[in-house]
């Protein structure tokens, strides 16, 4: 379950983490950033501690320009007093308000915003953890497994990235590698070989890969549609990409189980996993809402926690039995 790479949301997180890890999912992945990580693990130990449930802890960083790591900014000062808003309706996060504009530590960057305003006032600022310091930050969070978003031609800011990682001596269960075809102008073929590129640097330092095919980046919650740029891309790469489980992202959501058993009827072609973000998100986010408006946490509400890890369950439980 995506927490997304710039989502600073920490009673969001918190509880995000605690129910869909009560839910059943296999890892979290969270922004690598020190009060993401301590939100997250309190929501892990919450659910730990009354359902057993103990997932991987991921966290996210990129090696360089990279939607995932971007926040959309603008000065409400500037807007005409009789805009609609339309700012407002498109954001799944509910990140923009009247008086401040952009709440920086909700929005997690997918651009939505960006288009929809008629007097062009909002931008994309880049949000991204830099390489000083990455070590000693991974010492500090200790997580599980480190996600690096890369994209074809950034060979060697990988591999800086990944010295960064592995000289912080974390034992890492995986080192996944986010990567898609999307707006990058390159064949399949062409992300395969710079995947084997990656593979090797993984191998000169002894990690262990796993490869996270994002599709149609951050778009599951947008509707059926996105979640076949996720499967498509599995379908090209997965006779090409290194070795290591190939996992579906961007664009997943709950009908990407189904549309992949009607592409792929055999049992014997599937996919390692599946990772959602938006799509998760958007299902709690009724409920975190009237958590927040009852000035209480989905943990401390009952009937908003059993519904919540209801919804959770109704989601991941597909892919635990027959993905
Ligand atoms: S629409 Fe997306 S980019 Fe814009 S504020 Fe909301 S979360 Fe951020
Ligand atoms: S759409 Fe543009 S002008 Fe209208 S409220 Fe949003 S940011 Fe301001």
């Amino acid at each position: 379950m995506i927490c997304g790479a710039s989502n600073q949301d920490l009673a969001s997180i918190t509880d995000l983490c605690a129910v869909f890890a009560a839910a059943g999912v296999h890892c979290v992945d969270v922004a690598a950033d020190a009060a993401v990580v301590r939100a997250a693990r309190h929501g892990l130990l919450w659910a730990r501690q009354r359902t057993g449930a103990d997932p991987w802890l991921m966290v996210s960083v990129s090696d360089g320009s990279d939607v995932h790591f971007r926040k959309a900014v603008f000065d409400p000062d500037l807007c005409p007093s009789d805009c609609p808003r339309p700012c407002e309706r498109v954001c799944p996060a509910d990140a923009i308000t009247a008086d401040r504009g952009v709440e920086a530590s909700v929005c997690y960057g997918c651009g939505r915003c960006l288009p929809a305003c008629p007097q062009q006032l909002i931008r994309a600022q880049e949000h991204q953890v830099g390489l000083e310091g990455l070590s000693q930050l991974f010492q500090e969070l200790q997580p599980d497994a480190v996600e690096i978003h890369t994209s074809p031609g950034r060979g060697a800011a990988f591999e800086r990235t990944l010295l960064s990682v592995a000289a912080s001596h974390v034992p890492l269960r995986r080192l996944a590698v986010s990567c898609g075809l999307e707006g990058h102008g390159v064949t399949p073929a062409v992300l395969a070989r710079e995947l084997w590129d990656r593979h090797g640097a993984l191998r000169r330092l002894g990690m262990r890969p796993l490869w996270q095919l994002d599709g149609r980046p951050m778009s599951g919650d947008v509707g059926a549609g996105t979640a076949r740029a996720a499967v498509r891309l599995w379908q090209q790469l997965r006779a090409i990409a290194p070795p290591g489980p190939l996992q579906l992202a961007g664009g997943t959501n709950d009908v990407t189980i189904d549309l992949l058993q009607t592409l792929e009827p055999s049992t014997l072609a599937r996919p390692s996993g599946v990772a959602f973000g938006g799509m998760a998100r958007a299902l709690l986010q009724p409920l975190l809402q009237q958590a927040e408006s009852r000035q209480t946490s989905l943990r401390d509400w009952p009937r908003g926690w059993d519904e919540a890890v209801s919804l959770a369950r109704s989601l991941i439980e597909p892919w635990l039995q027959k993905g």
